[in-house]
């Protein structure tokens, strides 16, 4: 056997770029300590173009939905029409319903403008869910909520609190992208919203994260500035629910990712989850 260089394999090379994106984020937030591996389990690699993989088994028994859908889940999918459980977001027999209610949406004025509906992502039994505003282009393109470079830093924040993104459940408040990436108009949102409520209720988290002003203000129904919002605990429609700033704000503002972190380590506190400590100058990196 030769005793010359090991060559590092792409898979070693995707391996490493991931573990230092995700270090890249603690070290943002001002973290110092990582919780112990048999804390926080190694996430495998993903495929480069991040399309969404199969969603895991929910964990759990699935809450029922407390929400009035109607339709019958599984029968148009399994004829090859329609929706089915392997849809991105649709993976319990009661999100599937939700997603079948909602059909080819034409409730407001947001349908003629989209590409693709964005449902949902992620685990139907999942103990903590993510909202935010609306799809951006990219999401439009793609079909799945964050998945540009605001939703690869939601990612690595996702992972830095011990999970895997596909264990977690991510949604906006309205489903199709608005003109502009302006913030959705109030007849949008109420006709919208129910299906949210839905979702959450099929899904039934411990704890909702309301990323950014919009999504906070929307789901808590005030005006506060989610400088004063964030950081505290608040409940919808009986959950859990703690604001934090949003990724695409943190991108722009890499100083909040501190407090984000301090909200996000609150969550993690609630979910019996480790949390790590930040420096004790309180500074970042
Ligand atoms: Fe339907 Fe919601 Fe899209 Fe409006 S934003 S068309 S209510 S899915």
């Amino acid at each position: 056997m030769s005793d010359g260089p090991q060559r590092i394999t792409p898979e070693v090379a995707a391996i490493a770029a991931e573990a230092a994106r995700h270090l890249g984020w603690l070290l943002d937030a001002g973290v110092r300590e990582v919780p112990h591996p048999a804390v926080a389990p190694i996430a495998p690699p993903r495929a480069p173009d991040r399309a969404a993989p199969p969603e895991p088994a929910p964990p759990g028994p699935v809450a029922a939905p407390t929400h009035p859908v109607r339709a019958t889940p599984g029968r148009r999918a399994q004829e090859g029409k329609g929706h089915a459980l392997t849809d991105k977001g649709c993976g319990s027999p009661a999100l599937l319903a939700v997603r079948e209610e909602m059909g080819e949406c034409t409730r407001c004025k947001l349908a003629p403008g989209r590409t693709n509906l964005v449902f949902g992502v992620g685990n139907p039994g999942a103990e903590l869910a993510f909202v935010g505003e609306g799809p951006g282009a990219d999401e439009d393109a793609q079909g799945e909520p964050f998945v540009g470079r605001a939703g690869q830093l939601l990612t690595r924040m996702i992972e830095a609190m011990g999970y895997r993104r596909e264990e977690v459940y991510i949604a906006n408040v309205v489903k199709c992208r608005p003109p502009g990436n302006r913030n959705p108009e109030p007849d949008e949102i109420e006709a919208c919203e129910p299906f949210l409520r839905a979702q959450l209720a099929a899904i039934g988290p411990k704890v909702i994260v309301a990323l950014g002003k919009f999504a906070a203000q929307t789901l808590l129904r005030n005006t506060t500035p989610i400088t004063r919002l964030r950081g505290r605990w608040s409940e919808y429609q009986g959950v859990r629910l703690m604001p934090t700033f949003h990724p695409a704000y943190l991108l722009r503002s890499p100083e909040e990712k501190k407090k984000a972190w301090e909200d996000l380590q609150m969550v993690m506190v609630a979910l019996g989850k480790r949390a790590t400590r930040a420096p004790r100058d309180g500074g970042t990196p």
